[in-house]
């Protein structure tokens, strides 16, 4: 008999789990509270809407987006059969990513570096919308955002995950004095909008981490920064998923909610569940808890919390939560907005929204509700406590008086002027995420999201328990992800079976788990800053700034002894002047796509030119440091990494 394993939840991070165990034949079974796969990432028919024989209207917790930097989900989505392909295959890329103010034309960002003409265009029309004040950012506000963008990917990962971790966004880039437009751009966008946390709370590890990944994105030639499905999410991906694993196996099994686990002082023995009207106790060998943070603690007894204290700080992450959930507008009329995800800097709830049909070339939306729909603008509410234009907070309205809120706020921020682009005549009906109920006038939202806000990391458990046979895995979860996403839900679940795997002794290859990845060209600058904040210093640029500009005047003097030409003297380059972070920053597609042709020459000089600047850093640091540095716990040097440097 093989070894059997219970998968408590069968959202992403359940799904995954099973993916990866019946894949390396352990017998597995699913549990699922609700009557469709797939959790917060979820797809639905919406009850009641299908008429004369059509389909429900297909209704959904909140849109998906797919960042290309996502390694650990888009790597599974690979392995799930679909067609003749893999669901993989049902990415489509988003081209722009659209700003919309109150009662102004809409600013179109590219959403992947420039492929043809017309992304060139728009790329230079954003940089000269940035530096012509079109979005209110002053000339000084772009470069102090730009030095603390330049800070980060310069930042060691011992201070990121040390001191910007304790470090709200808000603080991190000044927000308090610079421009109400850089505040509501640059502090409120990124974090409001975008991952549903306060910009005043939120950790700047996390929030620049993630800031970098997409930034770097959209720099490096490739597939779209953003990518988004070419359907429903349940029908181009969850249940194609469903259908694999049950052909391998898996059961999987809805409408079960576990509502306990005996523990007998050293492992879990059984899991119990309500099915209906049924109660069923399942034993089993290992038990996965798949599980959102707010439900895993009503299983969570003290005995176990005895066995593994990690998992009393679930009581703590469970108030961490904020509110994001979506609604769909129906119209008559398809209406396309931009080719990818618009923000709506303006609006009180934090909206964010995608039109649907644009990507779902396959789907005949004539098909579902009465057969008039014909466009879907898929629509999330970040901000559910300050007042809309009707002075009330999404929390305290009816579903009814939140679509209506939601479409005056998407009125003011697309009709312009003469341009009216949504009209109410084209208003055919909506769908408020079902996870939100309404009793005795307040809401109730039975799936909040887990937001990463300053200090927080310390709460989140590890995957692997210390009880030997129980794992964590869902969004909540300790992962390089770090940001609650499908990404980190499915990085979690792999870390849960890696765990699993070891304590089973098996000798199936272990699950690919990734780091974050960004470009080794800001290796050098990351090294020394590690060795600045091994002795207790802040992070500081100068040295790095004259490296850079080091490093590019060799490079240039070196192309010009190659070429021979006239045209690349050192002379002209001094005169040029020194480039400034941001710059070199901008540069680095140009710079990454060289490195294949980059000649032996140029590399020995370069590397040269890095070991004589971390020579000065460490002397400079160690001199500093003797001034009154005091070396930060938990910083230890990292054997190998800058042993280069002679002492
Ligand atoms: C509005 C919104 C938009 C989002 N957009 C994106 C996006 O574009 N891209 C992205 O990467 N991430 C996005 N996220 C985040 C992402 O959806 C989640 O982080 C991810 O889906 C979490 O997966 P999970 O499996 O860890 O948890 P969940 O999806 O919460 O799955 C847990 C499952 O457990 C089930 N369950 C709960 N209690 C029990 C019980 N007692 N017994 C049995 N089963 C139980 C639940 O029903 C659920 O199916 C978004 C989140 C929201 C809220």
């Amino acid at each position: 008999m093989n070894t059997k394993v219970i998968i408590l939840g069968g959202g992403i991070a359940g799904l995954s789990a099973a993916h990866e165990l019946i894949e390396r034949n352990f017998d597995v079974e699913v549990y699922e509270l609700l009557s469709i796969p797939g959790g917060k990432a979820r797809s639905f028919p919406v009850p009641g809407t299908g008429k004369e024989g059509l389909g429900d209207l297909p209704g959904e917790h909140g849109f998906r987006f797919f960042p290309r930097f996502y390694r650990h989900v888009t790597h599974t989505m690979s392995r799930i059969p679909c067609g003749s392909g893999t669901v993989a295959d049902n990415l489509v890329d988003t081209t722009r990513c659209q700003l919309n103010r109150f009662g102004r034309q809409p600013v179109n960002l590219i959403a992947r570096s420039p492929r043809t003409m017309t992304d060139v265009r728009a790329a230079l029309e954003d940089v000269s919308r940035f530096l012509n004040g079109d979005l209110n950012l002053t000339h000084d506000d772009l470069r102090f955002f730009g030095s603390k963008v330049w800070q980060i990917v310069t930042s060691c990962r011992e201070r990121r995950e040390n001191d910007y971790e304790k470090m709200a966004w808000w603080e991190f880039i000044g927000a308090e004095n610079r421009s109400p437009a850089y505040q509501k751009l640059l502090g409120h966008g990124i974090t409001r909008s975008l991952v549903a946390a306060k910009a005043h709370e939120a950790s700047t590890k996390t929030i620049g981490n993630i800031f970098v990944q997409l930034l770097f994105d959209i720099l490096t030639p490739g597939p779209s920064t953003d990518r988004v499905l070419n359907g429903p999410t349940n029908d181009v991906w969850i249940n194609p998923w469903r259908s694999y694993l049950e052909s391998r196996g898996v059961a999987y099994h809805l409408d079960s909610k576990a509502v306990a686990v005996s523990f007998d002082g050293k492992r879990i023995r059984s899991a119990t569940f309500k099915q209906g009207g049924k109660t069923v106790t399942v034993g089993g060998d290992y038990f996965v808890f798949a599980l959102p943070v707010e439900d895993v603690i009503d299983l969570v007894t003290p005995e176990m919390m005895r066995a593994d204290p990690q998992l009393a700080s679930l009581f703590t992450l469970d108030d961490i939560t904020e509110w994001m959930n979506g609604i769909q507008i129906y119209l008559t009329e398809d209406v396309p907005l931009a080719r990818g995800h618009s923000i709506y800097v303006d609006s009180p709830w934090a909206l964010t929204s995608i039109s649907q049909a644009q990507f779902w070339r396959n789907v005949s939306l004539s098909q579902y509700g009465d057969g008039t729909v014909r466009g879907i603008i898929s629509v999330d509410i970040s901000e559910w406590e300050q007042p809309g234009l009707n002075g009330k907070a999404a929390k305290d309205c009816t579903p009814e008086e939140i679509k209506a809120e939601v479409w005056e706020q998407l009125k003011r921020s697309l009709n312009y002027g003469d341009i009216v682009t949504l009209k109410d005549e084209q208003l055919h009906s909506f769908s408020l995420d079902p996870s939100l109920s309404r009793h005795e006038g307040t809401t109730a939202n039975e799936e909040p999201l887990l937001v990463n806000l300053v200090d927080t990391w310390k709460l989140r458990p590890e995957a692997v328990s210390k009880i030997p046979n129980l794992f964590l895995a869902s969004d909540y979860v300790r992962t390089f992800t770090d940001l609650a996403t499908m990404e980190a839900a499915n990085e979690a679940a792999r870390r849960a079976v890696n765990g699993l795997l070891d304590a089973a002794g098996s000798a199936a290859p272990r699950c690919g788990v990734w780091q974050l990845h960004e470009p080794e060209l800001f290796e050098p600058w990351r090294e020394l800053d590690f060795i600045r904040y091994a002795q207790g210093l802040p992070w500081d640029d100068t040295l790095v700034r004259l490296g850079l500009s080091i490093t590019d005047l060799t490079d240039k003097a070196l192309l010009a002894l190659e070429s021979g030409s006239e045209e690349h003297t050192l002379t002209s380059q001094k005169a040029s002047g020194v480039p400034l972070p941001h710059q070199a920053l901008l540069q680095l597609a140009d710079r990454e796509a060289q490195t294949g042709v980059m000649s032996d020459l140029r590399r020995e000089a370069t590397t040269l030119v890095e070991r004589v600047v971390r020579l000065m850093a460490a002397r400079m640091a160690e001199t500093q440091g003797r001034r009154g540095g005091v070396a930060p716990t938990g910083a230890q040097p990292r054997s190998g990494r800058v042993a280069i440097i002679p002492k």
